[in-house]
């Protein structure tokens, strides 16, 4: 998820290394190393941290070799430390490798592993695949390419990896799968990036690697590329007209627009190795020794703050629903100085994007006080609210650097639906064919984020008529409320707009008041449940002459008639339609933002990670 960076040439290698993981720093992470090969001599350096960090920890020391591989990690397996840092190695010491993304399998391959007599040194999932790369190098007698690509065949997952071998210091084997990786050729010397930055400044000339291939840089021999079936592929160069800037946003304009654009992957991630609809099933590791307890709750509390509780709104209503345990929804910051009742057989889930969130660190501390389980959802690995928790799941939503969160809450509630799903199960609550029913249609919801990001350019008009509006009122009901108040928040947060999410129904009890020609009024219409309380909601509004601008369900023809705009979403079940309907809403806030010339990246006031109460 983080940053690779490699070099195979006449130069010293870690020069470059080093500049271009400070390239790709913007991509977030915890740590990072390089290992650097001449002759057979090959030498590692890691820790946690910056990479000015792994300077300092390099400092005086040899650094010299014309092959070599550098990595920023963001934890996924295992807290950020010297120890989980890449690169990692398998146990001849031969190998040096690097790794973005995620291993779903390694726990079977790990004991196997270990069964066949590897001692493994790190957490990590990247390690299982260096010491199975290694194992197969010498059991079958392969070159590092072959070790690769039949480890690779077997291995499920992401992943964008480099490795070398010091036994073979003219070779460097890259290969991608779901994780990004380029190459860029230059005379007489070769490169491997996450992404063109640390590249664009040696060559031009690049290639873009295909999922599912497999590179071999060699330094008398060139590129070859082939797949994991073992045919030869032709390496399609291109040159490189970005600038610098642009590509360090991936070539979005800013790291919002480049989160909300890559909320169909980070979802995707977040349900990675756990939502199995082979077997039917959901598996979540972090939780796993506590799902009994989870299953015999009597009750369920949800702390977060800002957007994280937002999610948790949407969680109360899917476990209510598919596990029909009563559940509370608390702003951590209020639960913590009231004398909230916590029973022992409470389950108290904990959300923060951060894992850093005052408030919500010091709610958990009070709840675990009074013997609470507590369960946490949170993105960055190894966060003090991962530290504190008694288990819990990652979101795996990847580095998140907009101030106002987009792909986070897709991820948190993402983990929320899965959670729900598998305890539902598990308490006889839910049918096997309706869990069955929605853990397909789980599985889609990426394709059709997809979809609603298509849609763009006509929610770039829309927010072109409403973007010098002085207020606007988001409305929802059932599942979809959560969503207008997480609506009107992104619209607050970056365009400084006065915005107010709303129950549909409530209105007509104060807000209905505000209602004239000059106040747009954001309503999610699709098919569901209450979908034709919602439609009596929008004739009222229009009675008095507001903008309605509806997110509704394809093929919609009723709310088409009244509505001024409507946005188009494909059709799902009703209990994840915030994971689309929020996606329309994060793009007007966005473009309605930029239109009024705000700073979408650091909105005035506001900070990224809330450490204080
Ligand atoms: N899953 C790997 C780890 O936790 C790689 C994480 C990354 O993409 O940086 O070490």
């Amino acid at each position: 998820m983080c940053g690779i960076v490699a070099y195979l040439g006449e130069k010293q290698a870690y020069p470059i290394l080093i500049n271009g993981l400070r390239r790709l720093e913007y991509r977030g992470y915890d740590s990072a190393g390089v290992a650097l090969l001449e002759g057979d001599a090959l030498t590692i350096y890691k820790c946690q941290g910056k990479v000015s960090d792994l300077e300092s920890h390099i400092n005086g020391r040899s650094t010299v070799g014309t092959v070599g591989i550098g990595h920023t990690r963001w934890a996924t397996h295992g807290p950020p430390n010297d120890v989980n840092a890449h690169p990692h190695q398998g146990t001849s010491g031969d190998l040096a490798l690097i790794h973005n993304g995620i291993i779903e399998n390694y726990a079977p391959i790990k004991e196997e592993l270990v069964h066949r007599g590897h001692v493994f040194r790190s957490d990590t999932d990247t390690e299982v695949l260096v010491h199975l790369i290694d194992d197969i190098q010498r059991s079958e007698n392969v070159d590092l390419a072959e070790a690769v690509r039949l480890a690779l065949s077997n291995v499920v997952g992401a992943y964008a990896i480099v490795v070398i071998d010091r036994k073979d210091p003219e070779v460097m084997v890259a290969a991608r799968k779901s994780s990004p990786l380029v190459i860029g050729i230059g005379e007489g010397e070769f490169f491997c990036a996450s992404d063109a930055t640390p590249i664009v400044e040696h060559t031009k000339n690049v290639v873009y690697l295909e999922d599912g291939e497999i590179a071999v840089i060699d330094r008398t021999k060139g590129l070859k590329i082939r797949n994991i079936k073992n045919q030869v592929k032709t390496p399609f160069i291109q040159e490189l007209e970005m600038q610098l800037e642009a590509l360090e946003k991936g070539g979005y304009d800013h790291f919002m627009l480049k989160e909300i654009h890559e909320q169909s992957r980070s979802i995707r991630d977040s349900m990675r190795g756990r939502l199995n609809l082979g077997k039917g099933e959901v598996v979540l590791g972090g939780i796993k020794d506590y799902e009994q307890k989870f299953v015999n709750a009597k009750r369920i509390l949800i702390l977060g703050c800002g957007t994280s509780w937002h999610a948790g709104m949407v969680g109360e209503y899917l476990f209510e629903e598919f596990a029909r345990i009563p559940v509370e929804v608390e702003y951590a910051s209020e639960f913590r100085y009231r004398n909230p009742i916590v029973n022992e057989d409470d389950i108290v889930i904990a959300i923060s994007q951060s894992g850093e969130t005052a408030d919500t660190l010091a709610a958990i501390e009070l709840a675990k006080g009074r013997g609470a389980m507590i369960i946490g959802i949170c993105n960055v690995v190894g966060s003090s609210i991962a530290r504190v928790t008694h288990a819990g799941s990652y979101t795996h939503a990847g580095p998140e650097i907009g101030v106002a969160s987009t792909k986070a809450f897709t991820a948190q509630v993402t983990v929320l639906t899965l959670m729900a799903l598998m305890i539902g199960q598990k308490r006889g609550t839910l049918s096997g064919g309706n869990f069955y029913r929605l853990l397909n249609e789980l599985d889609a919801i990426p394709d059709k984020v997809q979809k609603v990001l298509q849609k763009e350019a006509q929610i770039k008009y829309i927010a072109d008529i409403y973007k010098d509006a002085s207020n606007a009122l988001y409305l929802g009901r059932g599942y979809t409320f959560p969503v207008a108040l997480e609506g009107a928040l992104k619209l607050k947060e970056i365009s400084y707009i006065h915005a107010e999410g709303y129950p549909a129904a409530e209105m007509k009890h104060g807000p209905i008041a505000l209602i004239d020609e000059a106040m747009p009024v954001f309503v999610i219409a699709t098919k569901g449940a209450s979908y034709e309380k919602v439609v009596s909601n929008i004739q009222e509004v229009k009675a008095r002459k507001g903008k309605i601008i509806a997110i509704v369900t394809e093929g919609d023809t009723m709310v088409k008639d009244l509505a001024d705009h409507v946005i188009e979403i494909p059709e799902t079940a009703d209990p994840l339609v915030p994971l689309l309907s929020v996606v329309p809403l994060q793009l007007i806030s966005y473009h309605i933002a930029v239109m009024r010339g705000c700073n979408v990246d650091q909105p005035r006031n506001l900070a990224k990670s809330v450490t204080v109460e």
